[in-house]
């Protein structure tokens, strides 16, 4: 399902001396299947944004219709518990949201909650814990006895588990070593590949942005800066910097790899363009 935000805002706490909005009129479209990074400094709305998509919070104004379904301050939680069958988010540190005493029961605790059929979810168990790279014996563990890097998989298997259509990551790999953050990428690119599910993910990390998103939308202050592909994005290298956002090595070997040869590329892979 195709998301669509049009000329959303978002205020916190109005009509109060706390009073901020968040997201100041913001249109964006996510694509059906489409991979896409939500970037910009802390403060400038990413969270707000997302949180939109899976119904935890709804628009001030503007219009948000998430596949056929307006999202408005007046939808019933009914639909919304809906919504969240198919929108699947993972928060930061998923793995501060464990809380049974064995894995299976915390992987399980999301579909049994949302009404899925836990046989069903249950005979999908091994190949589940296969895709987030986990052993199926770990089951009847306590989450609380396992690595760092376990226990976010095992979080992140809770949210896969239903299937959801479109996977909302915030900051995934936040706190892992680069061969977890490698490996963790390398899970949600392949559920991407696998389900053809639409990939929405917060990140930090410019070179993970550059090598998986389609499309990269830049938040500032509350509205979206740009947004194009990596290879547009980082090519406006002055107005990422001045957002003080990293630009990737790559980019930098690139530009200078296209002035020595006076090649264009046309993607990160290294390919000149035709
Ligand atoms: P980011 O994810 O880019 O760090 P956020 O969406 O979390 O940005 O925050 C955008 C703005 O909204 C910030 O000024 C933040 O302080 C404010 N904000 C976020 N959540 C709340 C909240 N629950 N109550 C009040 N203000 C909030």
């Amino acid at each position: 399902m195709n998301i669509t935000l049009e000329h959303i805002s978002h205020v916190f706490m109005e009509k109060t001396p706390f009073e901020t909005t968040a997201l100041n009129n913001v249109t964006v479209s996510f694509r059906e299947g489409s991979f896409s990074a939500v970037i910009g400094r802390t403060g400038s709305g990413k969270s707000t944004l997302v949180q939109h998509v899976n119904g935890l919070l709804k628009p001030t104004s503007g219009r948000l219709f998430i596949g056929d379904q307006e999202i408005h301050p007046k939808t019933k939680r009914k639909e919304i518990k809906a919504l969240r069958k198919k929108v699947g988010m993972v928060f930061q540190y998923p793995e501060h949201q464990l809380f049974e005493d064995t894995v299976e029961k915390d992987i399980l605790f999301g579909p049994k909650n949302a009404g899925l059929s836990l046989d069903h979810t249950k005979r999908k168990l091994p190949a589940l814990l296969e895709q987030v790279g986990l052993d199926e014996s770990i089951l009847t563990r306590s989450p609380f006895e396992l690595s760092g890097g376990q226990m976010r998989r095992t979080a992140i298997a809770g949210v896969l588990a239903m299937e959801p259509e479109v996977l909302i990551l915030d900051e995934p790999t936040a706190g892992l070593d680069p061969e977890g953050q490698d490996a963790m990428m390398r899970l949600f690119q392949e559920w991407h590949r696998d389900k053809q599910a639409t990939i929405i993910m917060i990140t930090h990390q410019m070179e993970e942005v550059s090598r998986l998103a389609e499309r990269i939308v830049v938040m500032d202050e509350g509205n979206i800066k740009m947004q194009g592909t990596a290879e547009e994005i980082f090519r406006r290298e002055t107005e990422i910097r001045a957002l003080e956002l990293d630009v990737p090595e790559r980019v930098k070997v690139l530009k200078h790899i296209e002035r020595e040869t006076g090649m264009a590329f046309s993607s990160w892979s290294l390919t000149p363009k035709e």
